[in-house]
């Protein structure tokens, strides 16, 4: 269930987001097909979406990858729009089915955001609380970034916002405990979703992707018999305005708390939406969800046919 239910409203939004990024894109339609001068030339052709790949941070490997791919298809294409449109089914094929948050039938869903700082977890958690609450479903906070009082406040604010409980201990608390508790209380009280924070960190500080390690196992064990019925999506949050920077901190998270996928954060103020399609070459890892701005409302299930429509340039 997308929040913005209507398609075509997620893809207007959308459109919007990515108007700098399809900008980057749009030298694959520079030439229209129906100018006789126009004459078309595959080779060039493929330069200019080379360009237009590179430019939207689709990464030098990933985009290899993609030309190769249009290129055995040459046979297809005699024109711009077959161009358009064989780029177009590639990019869908990279991409492959759009992979939803993971959703427990009858036991307790848990969904565990990690990332660097600014990224945006927290309001995405906020996001994400309104958006269950609004789907009448019981939600609980685990305020596992204990690092920054801040961070806390900030966490309290959203659990205030959107009414509902917060498992909130003093700064310094062992951030496993937090969320040991937080699944405990979810528990027993039956509660539907449980949403975790936790402190920003860099992928290359070995002792911090440790306590995330610890964090990840205190899920398990928490949970214990109701792991069978339980879901756990582990969320890396990317900040698209970095583009190819965002890219290095998969790996360090994916090695020690086996992501399930990625939140890609800020499309609406970025040109590097391109960055997507790195991301599920080089990690195999989905984008589940998408930010598209600040408010509440300003989140999406990430629709990857959607997402290549408004992309490419009409
Ligand atoms: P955290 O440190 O990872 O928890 O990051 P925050 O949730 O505190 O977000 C950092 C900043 O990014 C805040 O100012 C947010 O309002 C902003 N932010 C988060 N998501 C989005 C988004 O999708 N679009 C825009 N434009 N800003 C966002």
């Amino acid at each position: 269930m997308t929040l913005l239910s209507n398609a075509s409203q997620w893809l207007e939004q959308l459109k919007v987001a990515l108007t700098g990024t399809r900008q980057k894109m749009a030298n694959v339609s520079s030439c229209d097909d129906s100018q006789a001068l126009c004459a078309f030339d595959f080779e060039e052709a493929l330069e200019s979406v080379e360009s237009g790949l590179l430019k939207a941070d689709v990464g030098l490997d990933t985009s290899d990858e993609i030309l190769k791919h249009v290129r055995l298809r040459q046979k297809k294409i005699m024109s711009y729009s077959d161009l358009r449109h064989e780029l177009s089914d590639v990019l869908g094929e990279l991409l492959g089915e759009s992979v939803a948050l993971k959703q427990s039938e009858g036991g307790l869903s848990v969904i565990l955001m990690v990332g660097v700082n600014g990224s945006g977890k927290t309001t995405t958690l906020g996001k994400l609380a309104h958006r269950f609450k609004q789907q009448g479903k019981s939600v609980i906070l685990g305020a596992g970034d204990t690092f920054r009082a801040a961070a806390q406040e900030q966490l309290g604010v959203w659990a205030d916002r959107v009414g509902c409980p917060i498992i909130q201990k003093k700064p310094g608390t062992d951030p496993a405990a937090v969320v040991f508790e937080t699944i405990q209380t979810a528990l027993k009280t039956q509660t539907q979703i449980a949403l975790i924070d936790t402190a920003g960190r860099l992928q290359s500080k070995t002792n911090l992707m440790q306590e995330l390690t610890k964090v990840r196992l205190a899920i398990d064990k928490a949970l214990g018999e109701q792991k069978a019925l339980a879901t756990v999506d582990v969320l890396l949050v990317l900040d698209a305005v970095t583009g190819q920077n965002a890219l290095q901190q998969a790996e360090g998270f994916l090695a020690s708390t086996g992501l399930t996928g990625v939140v890609l954060t800020k499309l609406d103020g970025s040109a590097k939406g391109g960055v997507v399609f790195a991301i599920k070459h080089r990690y195999q890892l989905p984008v589940k969800l998408v930010g598209l701005g600040e408010g509440l409302g300003d989140l999406a299930d990430f629709d990857s046919q959607l997402f290549i429509q408004a992309l490419l340039p009409a």
